[in-house]
């Protein structure tokens, strides 16, 4: 018992929730700390993701006034997966276990110390996972709803419900840095990591203050990067398409032939408009799905960095 337990926070322009926060996690870890369920050299870390507003300052100060809290700063925004990624990495030989979550807190805090406990029992990641999804707007609900579905029938292994509220333990988070690729979505990539996993349900509650920095567009983005880099089955349903219309295409020649000879010709304008817009849009769907492998193919290949640390403090 007793281990060191880090608090991993992904911030994008968080400093309205951020003081507000901090004093939460502050109550929580005092307490686990007092109760000697985690390690007096425990901390909560904010990883800076390229805010434009105060929120590295505010950092700062908080690990002034207070050594349970240190910082991250990333040189730029580059996205929470890859700012959580760079926390969980950085701090990943200081910790004998890890929990990311929101900045917002919308997360519930109360499932800190149960997560804790199914480490103790030799759980090495901890999932949260929602027990419903009522708070979230009807256009969220579905919307999310779907792409689990449509994830799960393309063969990727998620864990429903679930978002980055997770615990893992250092060897997990090691095996995590084993996976090398740029195109990142945790959620898909964790369960491929093994060791021994659970879940612990709690439920969602409003964000403190501030907007969502998950507008739809970034939610669409994060969808399509969550489907192409767990499964390859769209490029093979384009080519299933393929083949379907070419076979189509076969039943057509014959129909234009036996109508040719037997003198029924002319007219056919609504069909031939038809079939060109169908065909037509088939083909640039699926080019677009081609091209984004492509696309992937051409990110990875050029090795980025996903993230560079301009500094950590703690102490
Ligand atoms: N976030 C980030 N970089 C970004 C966008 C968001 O680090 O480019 C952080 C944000 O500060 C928050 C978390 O990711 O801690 C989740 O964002 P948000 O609460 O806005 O998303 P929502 O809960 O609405 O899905
Ligand atoms: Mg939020």
């Amino acid at each position: 018992m007793n281990k060191i337990l880090y608090l991993v926070i992904p911030c994008y322009n968080e400093e309205e929730v951020l003081r507000d926060t901090a004093a939460k996690l502050k109550d929580k870890m005092d307490d686990m700390k007092a109760r000697h369920i985690i390690a007096p050299e425990s901390r909560v870390i904010f990883v800076n993701d390229g805010s434009m507003d105060l929120t590295w300052h505010i950092i700062e100060k908080l690990h002034q006034e207070d050594k349970l809290f240190g910082g991250i700063n990333l040189t730029r925004n580059r996205g929470h997966q890859n700012a959580l990624l760079g926390g969980l990495l950085t701090v990943k030989d200081d910790a004998d276990m890890v929990i990311s979550l929101d900045a917002d807190l919308q997360d519930d805090i109360d499932v800190l110390e149960t997560m804790v406990n199914k480490y103790y029992e030799g759980y090495d990641v901890v999932y949260g996972v929602r027990s419903n999804r009522k708070k979230d707007s009807f256009f969220k609900r579905s919307t999310a709803q779907f792409f689990y579905k449509l994830t799960k029938n393309l063969g990727g292994e998620l864990v429903y419900n679930h978002a980055d509220f997770r615990l893992m333990s250092r060897r997990a988070i090691e095996g995590l840095a084993e996976f090398g690729e740029v195109n990142l979505f945790l959620r898909g990539i964790v369960p491929l990591i093994g060791y021994p996993s659970t879940i612990v349900e709690y439920e969602r509650k409003e964000r403190l203050a501030g907007k969502s920095k998950y507008p739809l567009s970034k939610m669409f983005g994060l969808a399509v990067e969550g489907i192409t880099s767990l499964s390859v089955k769209p490029i093979r349903i384009v080519t299933f398409l393929g083949t379907l219309v070419f076979v189509g295409s076969i039943a057509m020649l014959i129909y234009v032939l036996v109508s040719y000879f037997t003198g029924h010709v002319v007219a056919g304008w609504a069909s031939i408009l038809v079939s060109v817009w169908v065909i037509g849009g088939i083909l640039l769907i699926s080019m677009g799905i081609v091209g984004e492998y492509i696309g992937k193919i051409y990110l990875e290949t050029k090795k980025r960095p996903r993230y560079i640390v301009e500094q950590y403090i703690k102490d």
